[in-house]
């Protein structure tokens, strides 16, 4: 069972937080009795899934990879778990990830270092890299992630997979611990566009519990056909920084897309070379506020000695809170203070609305666009811990989207000369998820 390979490269990998293998063997207990009953079940019954450790599971561990919440179990399940567990799929456990999925490479993680499975010695990518790790690794066949600026692309082209972040509003973000709500979706994570196609059929849909949810087009049948497919090359993703052999692979990817007969021509994405200090501002600024109900009275890590109330947020926030969290709750107070707010916070959020402008025009000629998915491979554990600024780049091809709420998705596109996991992404118009997942079928 797939427990079996858990137990065989889990020491090893370290994808998991938690496993719930009796809630999982009793799923498939149950699927088991229903199809021998005869009942009509749904194509990913029996299907092992592995769930991000920010997506709340009523009665199973929810730490967020963050010792704030080292003891939290939620009383209530997110909507997207629900829908999973409503398609009789068998949830194996929790996934690692990047402390209140803030990073690049699964190193801030309060609780452990998921390593990535193609080279042990190398990060998995972040925050979803545990989810994308048991993926890679045969520890799940499909996974939930949540992407904030790239955490679900960014580790599945390191870790070699497919990987989705649907448009904003098309999944619920109930029961998501919020990082930064305009930008938070939860996505799907899978070894094949097939697999990544039904497990977001199933989790899609407007809900009551989530006013920023929409109703999505659910994806009836992927076609494989790209003849006549308008690809945009954005040029703005091919500059200074991107690794020579990912551009190459982008560009071969966008060679054998021609030769399947889909029209391929640059196009120039303007504002785009500031969409990473334009999420720094935005996401940080949400985070500050999102963060503030951690104060150790309600729910998780509480400091042990304290004087007065003041004292005890102060001391439960310092202990439980990680380096970069807190950095980030800095940064967006900053931001968001009076006398400052104009002239960050208010600036950003202009230059949301020309960004996304931006892509409107670019999506008025091409059906989608075509791009590198990180600008380099898989890097060392420890190579950029040091080093924020570093860290941060390692989404600057992931980061623009989520600012204009668009779905985007990264497939492998091939191997490095180091036998490294190279991706590419394809990003689509609002909605436009059955195209987009049928350009990545067709390449696939
Ligand atoms: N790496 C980015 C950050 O640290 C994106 C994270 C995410 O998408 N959750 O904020």
């Amino acid at each position: 069972s797939v427990f079996s390979r858990i137990h065989d490269v889990e020491d090893r990998v370290e994808a998991y937080l938690t496993l719930t293998e009796e809630q999982a063997l009793a799923a498939a207990r149950r699927v088991d009795e229903r199809r021998a009953a005869g009942d009509k079940l749904s194509k990913l019954a029996g299907i092992p899934i592995a769930i991000k450790d920010n997506i709340c599971t009523e009665g199973t561990l929810t730490t967020c990879a963050s010792k704030m919440l080292y003891n939290f179990v939620p009383p209530y399940s997110a909507t997207a778990y629900q829908k999973v567990l409503a398609q009789d799929m068998v949830p194996l456990g929790k996934v690692n990830m990047d402390e209140f999925a803030m990073g690049s490479s699964c190193e801030n993680s309060h609780f452990k270092k998921t390593k990535n499975p193609h080279d042990l010695t190398r990060v998995p990518g972040g925050s979803s890299g545990g989810s994308a790790a048991a993926v890679a690794a045969c520890e799940a066949v499909l996974a939930l992630g949540s992407d904030t600026g790239g955490s679900i692309r960014q580790p599945a082209s390191l870790c070699g997979i497919v990987g989705l972040k649907p448009t904003y509003g098309a999944v619920s973000r109930y029961g998501l611990i919020a990082f930064a709500s305009s930008l938070d979706q939860i996505g799907p994570m899978g070894r094949s566009v097939e697999d990544v196609a039904m497990l977001y059929n199933a989790i899609i849909g407007a809900d009551p519990m989530d006013a920023t949810s929409e109703g999505a087009a659910q994806v009836e049948r992927l076609n494989e056909d790209v003849s006549g497919l308008r690809i945009g090359l954005p040029r703005d993703f091919f500059g200074d920084g991107i690794d020579p052999e990912v551009r190459d692979m982008v560009l071969g990817a966008a060679k054998r897309y021609e030769q399947l007969g889909a029209k391929v021509d640059e196009v120039s994405i303007p504002m785009s070379e500031y969409a990473l200090p334009t999420y720094y501002i935005i996401s940080s600024a949400e985070a500050s506020s999102n963060l503030a109900r951690f104060d150790g009275v309600k729910y998780g890590f509480r400091a042990e000695h304290y004087e007065d109330l003041v004292d005890l947020y102060f001391k439960t926030r310092t202990q439980g809170f990680g380096d970069e969290v807190k950095r980030r709750i800095m940064l967006g107070t900053y931001v968001l203070s009076s006398g400052y707010y104009d002239a960050y916070y208010k600036r950003a959020q202009k230059v949301r609305r020309k960004l996304i402008e931006s892509y409107q025009n670019a999506f008025d000629r091409f059906d989608v666009l075509l791009t590198p998915a990180t600008p380099t491979t898989a890097f060392r554990l420890g190579e950029k811990t040091d080093d924020p600024i570093a860290m941060y780049m390692a989404d600057i091809c992931t980061i623009s989207i989520n600012i204009a709420e668009l779905p985007a998705m990264v497939i492998p596109g091939g191997m490095d000369k180091n036998g490294l996991p190279v991706g590419i992404q394809l990003i689509g118009s609002k909605f436009s998820e059955p195209t987009l997942l049928s350009a990545a079928y067709g390449f696939e």
